[in-house]
């Protein structure tokens, strides 16, 4: 498995693709961009933050951008704030995806990285409910194939937390730890996972996303990619089985930078498993 460069971005901090299996249109941001793409068009140009997208069922897109969430029309380009969180100023919205009923959950952290500011927060469409708090640099989520287990990243643990997760009325219980990163392979950040119930992590300051059995901890497969700051990733084409990869450039040094020139592109890998549906919001 070698993922191929398909976007030349140079983006300081991709992030957040989201694959719409009906246009199969990758959507992509740049956090400290603060751009949203669809593929290589600029869908828009924010002036804060950006951590986080997801599809609505009519197409268009909700947005995680500083305090808020955002709805965005894709044909009118108009933006409107749907609900906000009540947050030290040093704050942003981070990662964030759509659970498989629709709810939006997302989370938050210091942009300095240094308190643990941050929560865990999920969004029905009418209210926000804190999930989780003394969040770090909150980061990769997913759901197991039936739903019924959450997974989540806060980075700095280097650890995948799981739950046990209520469908119904979107409440986590019974945190335990199920993936402890050793030091030396980047830290977790971005995550997905496959219809076998596996974890796909990017790892940031690793150059390489790595896949994981949750209910063992044991790593499964390591998918070496040329760009160090591997940020996220997320299942896309006809058949589910491309992995789509998203890096950055921020703070990178020359050096680093020569040996890893691509950094900041957006790369796919075709793999031999099925990946989880990406679920949109309402
Ligand atoms: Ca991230």
């Amino acid at each position: 498995m070698k993922p191929e460069l398909i976007f030349d971005a140079k983006a300081e901090l991709a992030e957040g693709p989201t694959w719409d299996e009906k246009t199969q249109t990758l959507y992509w941001l740049d956090i400290l961009g603060k751009r949203i793409h669809a593929g290589m068009d600029l869908v828009a140009q924010l002036d804060d933050f950006i951590g986080c997208l997801a599809l609505r069922q009519d197409g268009n897109l909700i947005f995680g951008k500083r305090a808020s969430l955002l709805d965005l029309n894709l044909s009118t380009s108009q933006q409107s704030v749907l609900a906000s969180v009540s947050e030290v100023a040093t704050n942003r919205i981070n990662d964030g995806k759509c659970d498989p009923t629709g709810r939006f959950i997302f989370g938050t952290m210091d942009i300095a990285e240094e308190a643990a500011s941050g929560f865990v927060y999920s969004f029905d469409g009418r209210q926000i409910t804190r999930l989780m708090e003394g969040i770090r640099i909150s980061n990769g989520l997913t759901w197991s194939p039936d739903g019924k287990t959450f997974y989540y990243i806060d980075t700095p643990t280097r650890e995948v937390k799981a739950f046990d997760y209520d469908l119904g009325t979107g409440q986590i219980a019974n945190q335990r730890i199920a993936i402890r990163v050793p030091d030396g392979m980047g830290w977790p950040d971005g995550m997905t996972s496959d219809m076998e119930g596996n974890l796909w992590i990017a790892m940031w300051g690793g150059a390489q996303v790595t896949r994981w059995n949750p209910n063992t901890g044991q790593l499964l497969e390591q998918i070496p990619v040329p760009a160090l700051l591997t940020s996220s990733c997320i299942f896309g084409g006809k058949d589910r089985n491309e992995l789509y990869i998203t890096s950055a450039r921020k703070a990178l040094s020359d050096v680093e930078l020569q040996k890893y020139p691509l950094s900041g592109g957006i790369f796919k890998v075709t793999t031999k498993f099925e990946g989880m549906p990406t679920f949109r919001f309402g």
